[in-house]
């Protein structure tokens, strides 16, 4: 069964958000809000996106990342996991797993934090294609 993103997170069912979900679902990996747009061909409009993709990743639906590249880019958070970049040619792998005894380890180290509740974290490298 399709897992109901909008209703665990107590939020409005709307056809918009709804459309969101689906091209978000369909991803294979990162997406910037540019190309989330042009999927859905029309059916949102790009002020009703950017404010609900920060809804969601205010909800913990999203993840977001700039990889670097100055622009945002989005994923579903099935699981949480996280990604290396070809610094070359932009590709992007998911990686399984997470260090997230980092996270308790910051909030340790912290003076000024009680709890840390999210990270973004992300690799760089050179695939294989590039560095032949
Ligand atoms: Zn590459
Ligand atoms: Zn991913
Ligand atoms: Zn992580």
């Amino acid at each position: 069964m399709k897992k109901d993103y909008l209703k665990e997170n107590g939020l409005k069912h709307t056809s918009g958000r709804a459309a969101i979900l689906d091209v978000l679902e369909g991803a294979k990996g990162l997406m910037t809000a540019e190309q989330i747009h042009s999927k859905l061909k029309g059916k949102v409009h790009k002020v009703t996106l950017y404010r609900t993709l920060e809804l969601f990743v205010k909800e913990g639906i999203l993840y977001q990342t700039d990889l670097r590249s100055g622009q945002a880019y989005f994923e579903l958070q099935k699981s949480h996991h996280h990604h290396i970049v070809c610094t070359e040619c932009g590709l992007q792998e998911g990686i399984k797993g997470c260090p997230s005894s980092l996270q308790g380890e910051a909030a340790n180290k912290s003076e000024l934090f009680k709890e840390v509740t999210s990270h973004t974290l992300e690799f760089f490298g050179v695939c294989k294609k590039c560095s032949k």
